[in-house]
């Protein structure tokens, strides 16, 4: 069995910019630094922000970075199944309710939900499900930040598992995911950071083995906004890779005056599996980032 098996685990909303670019690239290095195996997961589990095309539009970019993947590609929309049936076994355990709530409702009480619909035996049809969480750890250790404290009151929240729309959450897709992938590292960018001790729980619940997290600082465009689709980030241009990686590169710490954007994409990818040490990369949750001629 191989020991190492990464993801990267994009959503289909648009084309990857920049910020998903560094994500890609540190999840592979680490994958292929650990002679692992790195899988690509298309998350298009919320089939409201996809962009026809965008899958595809991600892997060639990928791919004209020099980034291959192992194996088959794996849409989550191909697994209600299998979300399906794990929520069954939980309802079955009982660790399941129905929650009628509205995010304003929600809002109006505090910050996160308080557990309001837990006793009401409201219909599944219909309604949001909820997972019963009694966690009680608000903390982890990041193989890249080291320990990370988390809101006790986000880490104790019942999880969201399957909204009132009918589909299935991020959180709830991501664990069964990376179980049926057998994922053993998690490696993506800090602005998931806090979902992780929510994953955890429901790993706990499922009586299954958590992977092992890396948490990369994501790439913002000032303090706690991070490049993004919602922020009309620009689309990175496989005509452009070769600037693109070593502007990537430059970001995740590597001196890279010995490389000049006429060396072709596979070698500078090599250099980098060789040259690349997660020690180089900033210990924190955020790079400011500004553009790549300004890097
Ligand atoms: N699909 C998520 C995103 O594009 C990433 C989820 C994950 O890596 O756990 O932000």
């Amino acid at each position: 069995m191989q020991s190492y098996i990464g993801r990267f685990a994009p959503s289909p909303s648009g084309p990857l910019h920049f910020g998903s670019l560094i994500c890609a690239l540190v999840s592979f290095l680490h994958a292929r630094q650990a002679n692992g195996a790195w899988l690509v997961r298309i998350e298009d589990v919320d089939t409201t922000r996809v962009k026809a095309g965008a899958d595809q539009t991600i892997l060639s970019q990928l791919q004209a970075h020099g980034m291959q993947w192992d194996g088959e590609t794996l849409y989550q929309t191909a697994r209600n199944k299998a979300y399906q049936h794990a929520l069954d076994t939980l309802r079955e355990k009982q660790l399941v309710y129905a929650c009628s709530c509205t995010r304003q409702e929600i809002k109006s009480k505090g910050k996160y939900y308080t557990g309001t619909c837990r006793d009401r035996e409201l219909p599944f049809e219909g309604n949001a499900i909820r997972l019963i969480n009694n966690c009680t750890d608000s903390s982890f250790i990041d193989l890249h930040l080291g320990n990370v404290e988390v809101d006790p009151s986000f880490c104790s929240e019942d999880i969201c598992i399957k909204r009132k729309d009918g589909l299935f959450a991020y959180n709830l897709a991501v664990v069964l995911d990376d179980i049926a992938q057998k994922v053993s590292h998690v490696v993506r960018g800090a602005d998931l950071i806090d979902t992780t001790i929510q994953q955890q729980q429901i790993y706990r619940l499922l009586g299954e083995k958590a992977p092992k997290y890396f948490h990369l600082p994501a790439i913002c465009i000032e303090h706690g906004r991070k490049l993004s689709k919602q922020n009309h980030a620009a689309p990175i241009q496989n005509n452009q890779a070769s600037v693109n990686l070593i502007c990537a590169l430059k970001i995740i710490g590597l001196s890279t005056d010995t490389l000049d954007e006429n060396m072709p994409v596979d070698g500078l990818i090599q250099w980098a599996i060789e040259n690349w040490s997660p020690n180089l990369l900033a210990k924190r949750r955020e790079i400011l980032f500004s553009g790549i001629n300004t890097v």
